[in-house]
């Protein structure tokens, strides 16, 4: 286990840590400043406790029993002074956040559970981060946009773009909120700025509120940091192959080598064998462009397994800006 998502999860748990402390200082700080008596008891009941070990050590059981005693009769009398002020004994103990590591993250030279759980956290926020609708959902999809007068898309065939699109986006609420594991996969192919990514992102933010792992990445991204070696941490492109969705945006707008293309089979392939559901969008639009680029190993896979979706309308962006 290396990485980045590693030392974060390290960061998260030190200063977990440190606040931890600093609250408990600053409430022995203010039960001394209030209860001045408090202090003095637990220094007294240190001492007799010294005695008390010496004692038990040389089998004295007499004089062991009476240290006891006194020692309970202290705590007795710190714990209704403690009481008394507003205060309460569990005051007196460091708390911690995971009282099983006590938030080392280390157990007996193992990794705690807690530890884990944020290791996982990071990931899914190192890659979720690089979204670029981190608040898309269904409600702020705007299909007034979409043209209701019929298009050509191609040699004769017309299409209302409102009513493809509609279609579309109910399709996509449905999936998201009956999402399983066992969905389809998507491709969602269409010129830029036609809603591909807003719908992608709505069905991840809702199926992660369901509580599913969703890991999002551009496509460019995603391989411009496997080309610079950052993405070596094996446990991430472990996580691209079994998280329950993935979502591979916009591909065709990344720069391809030999590597990066071995690296996208693997993740097509892995997840298709083991019935891991996808989301791929393209701007590339025909199933010709798609073997041209990535091959026909990699786009019949995305073909063969996807539910396809084209996209049509004006340029959304640009009305937008109109
Ligand atoms: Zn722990």
């Amino acid at each position: 286990m290396s990485g980045e998502s590693y030392n974060n999860a390290y960061s998260v748990l030190e200063n977990r840590r440190l606040a931890m402390r600093a609250k408990y200082f600053a409430k022995q700080d203010e039960i001394n400043k209030k209860v001045p008596m408090v202090a003095e008891i637990t220094d007294e009941i240190n001492h007799l406790g010294a005695s008390y070990t010496l004692a038990v050590l040389g089998k004295n059981k007499a004089e062991a029993d009476k240290l006891r005693r006194e020692m309970d009769k202290l705590d007795d009398e710190r714990t209704r002074l403690l009481k008394e002020n507003g205060f309460s004994k569990k005051d007196l103990e460091m708390e911690y956040f995971c009282p099983v590591c006590k938030d080392t993250g280390f157990i007996n030279g193992r990794t705690c559970q807690c530890m884990k759980e944020e290791i996982t956290r990071q990931r899914q926020k190192f890659l979720t981060l690089l979204s670029p609708a981190p608040q898309a959902d269904f409600e702020s999809f705007n299909l007034d946009m979409y043209p209701k007068t019929a298009v050509e898309i191609s040699n004769g065939t017309m299409i209302v773009p409102y009513t493809q699109m509609k279609r579309i986006y109910e399709y996509c609420q449905a999936y998201a909120h009956n999402f399983s594991t066992d969905n389809k996969s998507l491709l969602m192919l269409g010129s830029a700025g036609l809603g591909k990514t807003h719908l992608a992102c709505a069905i991840a933010n809702q199926v992660m509120k369901d509580g599913y792992t969703v890991m999002y990445s551009s496509s460019q991204s995603l391989f411009s940091k496997i080309e610079q070696a950052r993405f070596t941490d094996e446990d991430v492109i472990s996580d691209i192959l079994n998280c329950d969705l993935f979502i591979l945006d916009d591909l065709g707008a990344e720069s391809m080598t030999n590597y990066s293309l071995s690296v996208l089979y693997n993740i097509v392939n892995t997840r298709m064998i083991s019935k891991k559901p996808c989301i791929y969008t393209s701007n590339l639009t025909t199933q010709a462009a798609l073997q041209k680029r990535y091959g026909e190993k990699i786009s019949s896979r995305l073909l063969g397994t996807c539910d396809t979706f084209f996209f049509v309308g004006n340029d959304i962006r640009i009305m937008k800006n109109r």
